[in-house]
């Protein structure tokens, strides 16, 4: 049967445990039946299209019987076709049956396994057949560790414990390592068994090892160790269970080492305290340095405080003679003497300021304001000729704003300066003129000279030729 000559030139190799893949894959359309049917099919089961047995059959209405996915591939998309045998013209919607008569007669054909050449006796109806194909102990399956190799479903139990890519844990540190890699594992495995290569000792894992050989805490007798006395200059290398031995042998020798360590000690200690002294020295001169400076620091900011103030003096001080004061009343104590800003005479001139005690001079009056001009100690004091002479014309303004003011409404005083010799201070209670009883204190703090607590008073000091 030429069913029968293909199937058994097909072999299909799956992998161990797959029969779900399978499964689903025979959701697919297939063809008709490629099995070993015993006895051979009976030709009117036989799919005229793929000669195979009739899948799914179904019949036209010219009588013809086709698998139905066969049918379907020969008449391609086309709604009216013709039937492959006669050429008769039918209806592929309307003019094709299901022939559920036949399908059940070719389900209940007697079949054998396809893998009956390795051994399985299985047979029965085609019906059962795809599912002892999952099942079949006799199936063709490939090593799912990936060694290449391919057997019998039956024996993969057995290929499991012979696999060299199977995994295996390590029985020495428990480690999960593939078959094939065990014998290079124990070379570096930290649990495997090792010897000594110096004493011999055997009971060593191999992380113990290096604990074993170490010179300060290991316990090999024969690992060769330094003498204890070798940070003081003994260079012998004797084995760990000749040191006690040594170290008797060579008391003399090590006495004589540490008298020398001893006394290179004690040099070298006195040596750093020389040096922490040096260091001590240096650091309380710096301190004293420093301290200068910042002396020299503060008597410049003074000085440059000092120049400062004098700049916005000269700035602000006018060198013309002439000065005008806005004077704010204090808001209760009358008795304080109110000082104006200096103001010079010329440039360079000499320096005055006005002095103004509402309650009268140390208030020996107390119902007159006093007024004064006091000479200052100035700038130019040096260029200039003393004891000074002139006159002082001052004015207090009448702030009235109800009409014109003319200028012989406003007060008006002439003080003589005469005399008047340098200041040693920039308030010379001595150096001043003035008027004791310059008017009443109740017309000068009311308007109209005094407004909003106000007053404006201004100064002409006019320069006689000095005295040579
Ligand atoms: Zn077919
Ligand atoms: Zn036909
Ligand atoms: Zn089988
Ligand atoms: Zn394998
Ligand atoms: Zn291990
Ligand atoms: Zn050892
Ligand atoms: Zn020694």
């Amino acid at each position: 049967m030429p069913s029968q000559s293909r199937n058994s030139s097909t072999s299909s190799v799956r992998t161990a445990r797959s029969s779900r893949s399978s499964k689903l894959a025979s959701v697919e359309e297939k063809y008709g039946f490629e099995a070993n049917f015993e006895p051979s099919l009976d030709k009117k089961y036989t799919c005229p299209v793929c000669l195979a047995g009739l899948r799914e059959p179904v019949q036209t209405k010219c009588g013809h019987r086709f698998c139905r996915a066969c049918i379907k591939k020969a008449c391609g998309s086309q709604a009216v076709t013709k039937c492959p045998i006669d050429k008769i013209i039918f209806d592929l919607k309307t003019e094709l049956f299901e022939d559920l008569a036949v399908k059940r007669e070719v389900l209940s054909q007697k079949v054998l396994c396809v893998n009956k050449e390795r051994g399985c006796s299985w047979t029965a109806e085609l019906r059962y057949l795809e599912e002892h194909g999952d099942q079949c102990e006799f199936a063709l399956v490939a090593c799912q560790n990936g060694c290449g190799e391919e057997f019998i479903q039956q024996h993969a139990e057995l290929h499991g414990k012979e696999c060299p890519l199977r995994i295996i844990s390590c029985s020495y540190c428990k480690e999960n390592i593939v078959h094939r890699d065990l014998t290079p594992h124990f070379q570096v495995c930290p649990r495997h068994p090792v010897s000594c290569s110096l004493c011999g000792k055997t009971d060593l894992l191999r992380e113990q090892l290096k604990g074993h050989l170490d010179c300060d805490e290991g316990d090999c007798p024969d690992v060769v160790v330094p003498c204890s006395f070798e940070e003081m200059g003994c260079n012998e290398q004797v084995k760990r269970d000749l040191l006690s031995a040594h170290v008797q042998d060579a008391t003399q020798h090590h006495f004589q080492l540490m008298v020398s360590y001893t006394r290179g000690l004690k040099s070298q200690v006195q040596s750093h305290m020389d040096t922490m002294r040096e260091t001590h020295e240096i650091c309380n001169q710096l301190i004293c340095e420093q301290a200068d400076l910042a002396r020299q620091i503060t008597e410049q900011n003074k000085q440059i405080g000092h120049q400062a103030a004098l700049l916005r003096e000269v700035q602000q001080i006018g060198h013309s003679g002439v000065l005008y004061w806005k004077v704010e009343l204090p808001s209760q104590n009358y008795t304080n003497p109110l000082l104006s800003p200096p103001f010079y005479t010329s440039q360079p001139g000499y320096k005055f300021r006005l002095c103004l005690e509402l309650r009268g001079h140390v208030a020996r009056s107390e119902t007159h304001a006093s007024l004064f001009v006091m000479m200052c100690r100035g700038e130019y004091d040096d260029q200039l000729f003393f004891p000074f002479g002139g006159v002082c014309h001052v004015t207090v303004f009448n702030q009235s704003h109800s009409r014109a003011v003319s200028s012989d409404q406003h007060l008006t005083t002439t003080i003589e300066c005469q005399n008047l010799t340098r200041a040693e201070t920039d308030n010379c209670q001595t150096q001043k003129r003035g008027r004791l009883r310059f008017m009443k204190t109740d017309t000068l703090i009311r308007a109209p000279y005094c407004l909003n607590r106000e007053l404006f008073i201004r100064a002409d000091m006019a320069t006689f030729c000095a005295s040579a």
